[in-house]
């Protein structure tokens, strides 16, 4: 369903014909009006995992469901927890609602981003309770009740869920990225929160199949997955979710924000794997 106002966009069928299931939360640029940010429109965009929902769309032809962030993420981070509120950009510095802070807010980067990747701040003003409660409403709502209702939705038909959570990583963190600044980054990091989040065994096939395809991957180093893999998974109750992150350099110019000719090769092996993860999950649900 695709509707040019709403934050939050699905690709593929509306029956659930899969156990397999896709979302991109951080691949949006349509930048809302009443944003208000002090940086650039180019410089937001670093927070973005560009092209990740149009990689991954060939598998919507094998019937695998994808759900799409249109909303930048700089703007609101679909993957923290709707409490996950950072004191410092707020207006009187204190949040009326439940307060649940993840520890992300000390690098700017809890629920409303206040810096960006190398440290510069987002705004040149403190955030208004009212607007980050219309963020949280217009955003952060329907994206985790879309997500949340179609892995009940699987689970329902296949006895079980396998969730694959999309993103991208720039090739090398900047001064406030996660695993240490200047550090040069995989291919491939897989994240399933220290095995908590999906089967292990689940990590270990979608690692197998990278690795075949010659690419380094790492698992839940640095990157281990936040709430979207976290918040509706429970795999001892049959429910997966695994963070998928995708180096840039594999598919685009960064500086430029373009794709290069990698772009093609990747998305094929992308197809790929989802094909192999059908084959995997059809199997896992055939044998219970
Ligand atoms: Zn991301």
């Amino acid at each position: 369903m695709t509707n040019p106002t709403s934050p939050v966009h699905t690709y593929g069928p509306q029956a659930v014909v899969q156990p397999l299931l896709l979302d991109s939360p951080h691949s949006g640029h349509d930048f809302p009006a009443d944003f208000g940010a002090a940086a650039s429109e180019h410089a937001l965009r670093d927070g973005e995992d560009c092209f990740i929902d149009e990689l991954y769309q060939p598998a919507t032809e094998r019937g695998v469901w994808l759900l799409a962030a249109q909303f930048p993420r700089t703007y609101l981070d679909a993957n923290r927890h709707a409490g996950d509120i950072d004191l410092d950009l707020l207006e009187g510095g204190h949040w009326p609602h439940t307060h649940v802070p993840s520890g992300k807010a000390a690098i700017g980067k809890a629920l409303l981003w206040r810096t960006l990747d190398d440290g510069a701040p987002i705004y040149a003003r403190k955030l208004g309770i009212a607007e980050v409660r219309y963020r949280i409403e217009r955003c952060h709502t329907p994206y985790h009740r879309a997500l949340q209702e179609r892995i009940a939705a699987t689970q329902a038909r296949f006895g079980r869920s396998y969730h694959v959570n999309c993103h991208s990583i720039n090739a090398v963190a900047g001064t406030q990225g996660e695993g240490g600044a200047g550090r040069a980054r995989s291919d491939f990091v897989l994240g399933d929160r220290d095995g908590t989040s999906c089967d292990p065994a689940f990590t270990a096939f979608v690692r197998e199949v990278l690795v075949g395809m010659g690419y380094d991957v790492k698992v839940n180093d640095p990157f281990k997955g936040v709430e979207l893999v976290r918040a509706y998974a429970d795999p001892r109750a049959g429910r997966h979710s695994l963070q998928i992150e995708i180096n840039k350099r594999l598919y685009m110019d960064e500086a430029a924000r373009t794709r290069h000719a990698g772009f093609e090769a990747l998305q094929k092996n992308l197809l790929a794997l989802v094909d192999a993860l059908l084959d995997y999950t059809c199997s896992e649900v055939a044998r219970r």
